[in-house]
């Protein structure tokens, strides 16, 4: 088996067990880990990407907002390439929501190439999964407005990889929206 496998099943473990308490928002309440491997797996089958430090980055990209794993832990575990990458997707927990939407939509075009790679497919993953059934609690116009939000950041994103962002623009064209 070669270094980079291995360091694949060694991240994806480390999420796994982060994770694993954790359900989505979805009806069924699938399994969270489901969500960063699905990124992941986006971003190698559809989006071409073969640089191991984003496919990591993407496994490992809900940890630190949605689990007690911290930065330098990450740094220590995996080093500070795939520690940063996942700094720029992290979201600031002290703000409230409005400001850290609003933060993301400001942000999204300053952040590293390897950042914006793991926020598109971020993006593609959540609006496909709310195409695919609306979370419990959340009205039709609840999920139009996340998809207008995404359409903010998607586009502060532009020029980072042709296939992810033409998969996301047709998305927002089936929804109506202008881009
Ligand atoms: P949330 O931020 O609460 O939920 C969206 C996030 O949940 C996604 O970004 C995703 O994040 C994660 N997620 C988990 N399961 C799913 C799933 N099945 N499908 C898609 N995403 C999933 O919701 P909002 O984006 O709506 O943000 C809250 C904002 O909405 C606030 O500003 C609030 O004021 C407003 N609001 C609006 C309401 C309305 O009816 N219009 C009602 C209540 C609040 P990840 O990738 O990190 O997993
Ligand atoms: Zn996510």
């Amino acid at each position: 088996m070669n270094l980079e496998t291995v360091l694949l099943l060694e991240t994806v473990n480390f999420a796994a067990e982060k994770h694993k308490t954790q359900r989505r928002k979805d009806p069924e309440a699938t399994p969270y880990i489901n969500h960063p491997i699905g990124v992941a797996r986006i971003l190698s089958y559809e989006g071409g990407i073969t640089d191991i430090t984003v496919l990591q980055a993407a496994l490992l990209h809900d940890t630190v907002e949605d689990t007690d794993t911290s930065l330098p832990e990450l740094d220590a575990v995996f080093g500070a390439t795939v520690a940063r990458i996942v700094q720029e997707v992290t979201d600031d927990k002290a703000l409230s929501k409005q400001e850290r939407k609003q933060l993301q939509v400001e942000h999204a075009p300053h952040c590293s190439h390897q950042a914006k790679l793991v926020k598109l497919a971020d993006k593609l993953y959540n609006l496909r999964d709310l195409n695919r059934c609306t979370p419990s609690g959340w009205t039709p116009q609840r999920v139009q407005e996340y998809f207008t939000w995404a359409v903010q950041v998607v586009k502060g994103l532009r020029g980072t990889n042709a296939a992810l962002e033409e998969k996301l623009y047709q998305l927002f064209k089936e929804r109506g929206i202008e881009t």
